[in-house]
């Protein structure tokens, strides 16, 4: 079974938990839009990943068979530690370039999508992104830590990220120099000038500050959160394609082959004409995206979500006895529910919606 199947209820206890400190606070973290997105585009990541068959397993396999000479000893502990510090070392890279090199960004950019900052952002992760990430960690099978470990270490990394996700933790004194803690994660997901291309760390801190990308969060200017090119969008579909279709026409529309080379490849701000120049981010004019749904809309709307995660839990139950036919209709159909339930929430906008959408000056 996939572990994952028994975190969903963790995750979901926690969002509930979160919104009710906030709510009892007095302060609001939760826009119900933007959390079924995030929620939709965890769900659909979920079923794309099924869909791709365990590629980074079966790569990792066949690598670490092939070349991992060094047999590990599993009863030591040495062995789980160092392969969880060497499993953030590369996590920090598959990170890094996924901020810094366009093309992964265009898979990396999910995430960052949200214009809120809660648990459920968390859950905003890439469907595209296993297709690749794990030839960063190449480097774990070549030293011959068995794929149980590279498992291991992995799912503990993704779900210590999980609760670095929310406003309601302030800094963590000396913890800050060590452990990705919620303040220096939330100046990763902010798009004020000192947040951009800072604190790629997945647990551990410490590698930002020896690569010269740490910031720490300013009393004096909270992050604000999303990314410079506005999503503008609830479709978990739109969310995760719509870079890669920048992508294709900034290529097909390029005239020289070194600028095509460099919407791939370079910096997500390069452009001919400003190079890297990201631009100055106005705080003060900033506004979030927001569409007028209906009180019936955002009822279907909670029930799709909902119902997603049920069947969610479902596959997860019945995936290993579908044929490989049944599984793949399984997730095709889910996908496309998942981007028309976005797809409608979307629409709203269109159709007299008074969305804050243009808002955004900045490229
Ligand atoms: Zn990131
Ligand atoms: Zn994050």
């Amino acid at each position: 079974m996939n572990p994952i199947a028994f975190a969903i209820p963790v995750f979901l206890v926690l969002i509930g938990l979160e919104f009710w400190v906030a709510h009892s606070r007095g302060v609001t973290v939760y826009r119900l839009k933007d959390s079924l997105t995030s929620i939709n585009v965890g769900i659909m990541s979920e079923f794309a990943k099924a869909m791709g068959g365990l590629i980074s397993i079966v790569m990792y396999s066949l690598i670490t068979d092939r070349f991992g000479s060094y047999v590990w000893d599993l009863s030591n502990p040495m062995t789980w530690v160092s392969a969880l510090i060497l499993y953030d070392f590369c996590y920090y890279w598959v990170h890094r370039t996924g901020h810094e090199i366009n093309i992964l960004w265009a898979s990396h950019v999910v995430h960052h999508s949200s214009e809120e900052f809660n648990l459920s952002t968390a859950l905003r992760q890439s469907s595209t992104g296993f297709l690749f990430r794990w030839i960063f960690y190449i480097p774990l099978a070549l030293l011959g830590y068995p794929v149980k470990v590279f498992v291991i270490v992995g799912l503990i990394d993704f779900v210590y990220q999980y609760w670095v996700h929310t406003q309601l933790i302030g800094k963590l004194g000396w913890l800050e120099y060590v452990m990705v803690t919620p303040s220096n994660h939330r100046v990763h997901h902010g798009q004020n000038d000192y947040c951009i291309d800072k604190n790629y760390g997945g647990i551990f801190s410490f590698w930002d500050r020896m690569f010269g990308t740490y910031a720490a969060e300013r009393d004096e200017e909270s992050p604000v959160y999303g990314i410079r090119k506005p999503l503008e969008s609830w479709n978990p579909l739109w969310a995760n394609f719509h870079h890669f279709l920048l992508i294709w026409d900034q290529v097909k529309s390029a005239q020289r082959w070194q600028h095509k080379l460099m919407y791939l490849f370079g910096k997500p701000s390069w452009s001919p004409e400003q190079n890297n120049t990201v631009g100055v981010f106005q705080t003060a004019t900033f506004s979030r995206f927001d569409t007028p749904v209906s009180g019936v809309l955002r009822k279907i709307s909670f029930i799709g979500t909902v119902s997603g995660v049920a069947l969610l839990m479902v596959f997860f139950f019945v995936q290993s006895g579908l044929s490989t036919n049944a599984r793949m209709a399984y997730c095709t159909v889910m996908i496309l529910a998942l981007g028309a339930i976005g797809w409608i929430m979307t629409r709203a906008r269109d159709h007299g919606g008074t969305g804050s959408a243009g808002a955004q000056t900045h490229a």
